[in-house]
């Protein structure tokens, strides 16, 4: 097989696999239930076997069932699995386009590219786990916000999507530095007057985060993307709760706090990965 295509097999798998560990995270950390002991079913408690734990593939081949007690499997598992694997792929794409679309052989031998996938692959895991962990507990645990908030700002000091032959770090220029606080500082205000009711202070941080790894231009796209979705989203939920037939979403109201990490999130992947920009014709200082 060319080498090219089983780097990207091999990014998705991986990738999987850490969408794995990151659903028993979200599931597990701060809830009081410690990282170890082998994975149980929700229903009936049975300890899951190696099979029914391959990423996305146990979900469907198992029909979103447990083996043993037919009980539902939550859509999240084989969802994060699949979103962690497509994030893995980007990554690799985004940086083996550098040595030459699919150029396998090329990649192989260039360690400070791989260093920067490990890298970045760990910062957008880092990213879909505080999505997650949003949704599932409308939270952003501190913790991850800091991870993430150091590790966007440690990779200002590497050169990005650079062509460079060896390790090297580079003084990061003034706007790229700037970005995170700038682009943080309206949610900071909001969450400042609300006193962190309209907006979570995690919010500020996580979005802090998002600069460092946009700049500018690129993460004023992404926010301002993030408020029109998450203003649509919102709009969209309030109708639906209004009617009867609303089934998922009938729980939000007009009082309900809907998780503004995911929308970040989505506003960053499609600056990031899709390199969505509306302010590309500013000068490139930016
Ligand atoms: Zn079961």
């Amino acid at each position: 097989m060319h080498e090219g295509l089983l780097l990207v097999v091999g990014s998705v798998g991986l990738g999987c696999i850490f969408g794995s560990f990151l659903n028993a995270l979200s599931f597990r950390f701060n809830t009081g239930r410690g990282m170890g002991g082998r994975s149980r079913c929700m229903h009936c408690g049975h300890t899951l076997a190696a099979v029914d734990l391959v990423p996305v593939l146990s979900y469907v081949f198992l029909r979103g069932r447990c083996r043993y007690c037919e009980g539902h499997v939550s859509p999240q598992y084989p969802l994060v699995e699949l979103l962690a694997g497509l994030l893995s792929l980007g990554i690799f794409l985004q940086f083996s386009s550098v040595m030459g679309f699919f150029d396998g052989a090329a990649f192989l031998y260039q360690p400070f590219l791989w260093f920067q996938c490990a890298y970045f692959l760990l910062i957008w895991l880092t990213i879909l786990f505080i999505v997650v962990y949003d949704l599932r507990h409308q939270i952003i645990p501190w913790s991850a916000s800091l991870l993430l908030a150091a590790l966007t700002f440690g990779a200002l000091f590497l050169s990005s999507l650079q062509n460079l032959p060896s390790f090297s770090v580079v003084v990061p220029s003034l706007w790229p530095l700037l970005a995170g606080p700038l682009l943080a500082s309206p949610l900071f205000l909001i969450s400042l007057v609300s006193g962190g009711r309209w907006m979570g202070w995690g919010d500020s941080i996580f979005e802090l985060s998002l600069g460092w790894l946009l700049g500018l231009t690129a993460g004023l796209t992404a926010l301002m993307l993030s408020f029109w979705i998450g203003a649509a989203v919102g709009i969209a939920l309030m109708l639906s709760a209004q009617r009867p037939l609303s089934f998922v979403v009938g729980r939000f109201t007009m009082n309900s706090e809907i998780p503004f990490a995911p929308f970040l999130a989505l506003g960053a992947v499609l600056a990031y990965f899709f390199h969505v920009n509306l302010f590309s014709t500013l000068p490139s200082l930016f």
